[in-house]
């Protein structure tokens, strides 16, 4: 891959690079994840800038820049499309992009586009704006991100008889749901009924309905320990933003 691109990014790491550069890893929407080298970019801004303004943490932006026959990449012009200013305005829902953008870089490989994920995503991060149901629009994102990585189990049927599940379930990592009469010899973690029943809802649920569901924090609390572990069993080691996310 050589030559001038053009495209969309959501910015997942910026690192300062000398006096005026920066180096930034992306999530481009036309070839996943790239790393670029951005010269200029610390400079203050001056209307002719190519670089109007520092490359900010989870910012989406227009960005052209020159692909190199190595893994870092050379970003000639960029234009902030969207900031969301509101994530630094608010702790609790900087902490939730923070690990949004931790996913994205662990658990997706360079060059590996997920267009539809970076739209939920850009969605994800919008909804965070007026501060209610974090916790259901956090399991609604790893949701997402586990199916586009190809390893959301599925909540409604068994993974052994593919039988649909009407009772209680057990989760074995990796293989997935398996239904009471397959259990026998198998060791998994149980799934009551109800946290099963809304996590089967709410994988395919439209964003904008997620922060008004009404749902027991209870099983919404269930469901990201579920969620967490499957996450945690396909990455090498657990995302550091991980640890702020008490709350
Ligand atoms: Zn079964």
């Amino acid at each position: 891959m050589k030559g001038v691109f053009r495209t969309r990014a959501l910015v997942l790491r910026s690192t300062d690079f000398s006096e005026t550069s920066q180096v930034i890893r992306v999530f481009t929407r036309d070839q996943g994840i790239l790393d670029m080298l951005a010269k200029g970019s610390r400079r203050p801004a001056r209307a002719s800038s190519a670089f109007p303004s520092p490359f900010d943490l989870a910012g989406w932006y227009d960005l052209n820049y020159r692909a190199r026959g190595t893994d870092l990449h050379l970003a000639t012009e960029a234009q902030l499309v969207e900031g969301f200013d509101h994530l630094r305005r608010d702790l609790p829902s900087w902490l939730d992009a923070t690990f949004v953008l931790d996913v994205l870089r662990n658990f997706f490989s360079p060059g590996d586009p997920h267009p539809d994920l970076l739209r939920e995503v850009l969605q994800y991060l919008k909804l965070l704006e007026h501060g209610q149901g974090r916790r259901r629009l956090r399991n609604r994102f790893l949701q997402s991100a586990l199916h586009a990585g190809g390893v959301l189990p599925r909540w409604d049927c068994c993974s052994e008889c593919e039988r649909e599940i009407d009772t209680g379930a057990y989760l074995g990592i990796p293989s997935g749901l398996i239904c009471s009469f397959c259990a026998g010899s198998t060791e998994g973690q149980f799934i009551d009924p109800r946290v099963r029943a809304y996590l089967a809802a709410d994988s395919g649920r439209e964003w904008g309905l997620v922060p008004s569901w009404e749902v027991p924090p209870r099983e919404v609390d269930a469901a990201w320990n579920l969620l967490k572990s499957l996450l945690l069993h396909h990455l090498e080691r657990p995302p550091r933003s991980l640890r702020y996310l008490r709350v």
